[in-house]
């Protein structure tokens, strides 16, 4: 099976007040190194509302504990239906929301990569520095639309390249 795949659920999954229609799942299973030997991690992920679960984790921990219980009990269920025997398998679970990521990153509204990704974004061209202020040069997700790893490396390039020619010096690359 494919390392990352997305999928439909037989029914829209309600989350957070929404219907949701589908998921995408990455299988970990090519790197020994995210759990011991013979075990694997696999990580589902489905969009969903920041502000629902704001509120709710703000306002009802106990509820925002068991909303999310619910969910991984119904992704377990549609694993399941696809890899028979799985859920028995499974040792550990972890939900992570919205708020979670931000607790985590400190991103507005845990937004993992950044800027949505909208067609006006992926054209959008963002400055790295701020007027006014002098020797300041920004590099990351919230500068490159589209955001994510690999972007995020280019931008961090392309920012000393800046840096070099405000300097009047040769960008020079090495490669490791
Ligand atoms: C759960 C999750 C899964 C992801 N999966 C993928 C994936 O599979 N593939 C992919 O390409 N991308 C993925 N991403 C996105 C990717 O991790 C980010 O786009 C990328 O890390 C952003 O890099 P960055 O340098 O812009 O910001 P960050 O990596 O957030 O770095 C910003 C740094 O600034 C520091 N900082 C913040 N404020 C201050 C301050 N005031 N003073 C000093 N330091 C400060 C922070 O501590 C942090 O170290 C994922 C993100 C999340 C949250």
């Amino acid at each position: 099976m494919p390392h990352f795949l997305t999928f439909r659920f037989p029914s829209p999954l309600p989350v957070a007040g929404e219907e949701v229609p589908r998921a995408s799942l990455r299988v970990y299973n090519f790197d020994p190194t995210v759990a011991p030997p013979g075990k694997t991690a696999m990580f589902v992920f489905l969009d969903s509302n920041y502000d629902y679960w704001k509120k709710l984790r703000d306002e009802d921990r106990d509820r925002y504990r068991k909303e999310k219980d619910r969910l991984a009990s119904a992704v377990l269920d549609e694993l399941e239906r696809r890899f028979p025997g799985i859920k028995n398998k499974v040792e550990v679970t972890d939900v992570a929301t919205p708020p979670t990521f931000e607790r985590f990153t400190g991103n507005w509204k845990g937004a993992y990569e950044g800027w949505r990704i909208t067609p006006q974004a992926l054209t959008m061209r963002m400055a790295k520095t701020l007027p006014g202020l002098a020797n300041f040069w920004m590099a990351g997700q919230w500068v490159e639309p589209g955001g994510g790893l690999a972007m995020v490396q280019v931008s961090g390039r392309h920012v000393l390249q800046l840096i070099c020619h405000a300097d009047g010096r040769e960008f020079v690359a090495t490669e490791a």
